[in-house]
């Protein structure tokens, strides 16, 4: 089995960027549940999340979480925002690349697969601490860490990509065949998607969390689900 941490950006307070009628840190966790439950649903991996209700967490709080056990992976899910005009997807690695960078680029490989236009896959070094990463949790936490940006929130077009339940699915579903692909896994062509939540009401509660999702496996799911 491996240990995936997934880490929704933002949350609670901190809405993350804001976009056309939309928050980012809604879409970072609907993006980040479709992806959980697809890890778990193939069998080969133990997931925990940062977050999986809409609630605050601090950069330092998901480093430590990362830190307790030894993870295989790092996923930071965002959504990006500047000036309207921008657009496309960008995926930040470790400027020490390895396998950071060898997931960050089958990740926008398989972004590219969902017609999305990749911006750029890259490394940022902090000016403070020289030869570390500028952004935190690249530079914190244990397992290789890769933060996706798949498009621009503010952007009336790049937000197309991700306004409704099946497109953010699409994303999610490139992010689990990329981690597939970074092991070895087979990845079948047409995921025979289907939800763990019983119908999309429930799934709403726990987008909306009125219900909490627990997360390591699909046994928790499936006893949270029947309760
Ligand atoms: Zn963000």
């Amino acid at each position: 089995m491996y240990n995936i941490f997934i880490s929704p950006g933002h949350g609670g307070t901190d809405s993350g960027a804001i976009g056309i009628d939309a928050y980012e840190k809604d879409i970072n966790l609907s993006v980040s549940l479709y992806l959980h439950e697809m890890l778990i649903k193939n069998g080969n991996f133990n997931v925990v999340m940062a977050r999986n209700t809409d609630k605050t967490v601090q950069l330092f709080e998901r480093a430590l979480m990362e830190n307790e056990i030894k993870h295989d992976l790092c996923i930071c899910i965002h959504h990006n925002a500047v000036n309207g005009n921008a657009f496309g997807a960008e995926v930040i690695h470790s400027v020490n690349g390895g396998p950071g960078k060898y997931l960050a680029e089958l990740i926008a490989e398989e972004f590219k697969k969902n017609g999305q236009f990749i911006r750029r896959v890259f490394s940022e070094e902090s000016k403070v601490y020289r030869g570390k990463d500028k952004l935190y949790m690249i530079r914190y936490t244990k397992a290789p860490c890769v933060i996706t940006e798949y498009c621009f929130i503010d952007n009336k077009t790049d937000i197309l990509y991700v306004n409704d339940g099946t497109k953010r699915k699409a994303e999610a579903t490139a992010i689990f065949r990329a981690i597939c692909r970074y092991f070895g896994l087979s990845v079948e062509e047409e995921l025979d998607y289907k939800s763990l939540y019983e119908n999309e009401a429930q799934r709403i509660a726990v987008l909306e969390g009125k219900l909490e999702v627990l997360n390591k496996s699909l046994m928790d799911i499936v006893n949270f689900i029947m309760k």
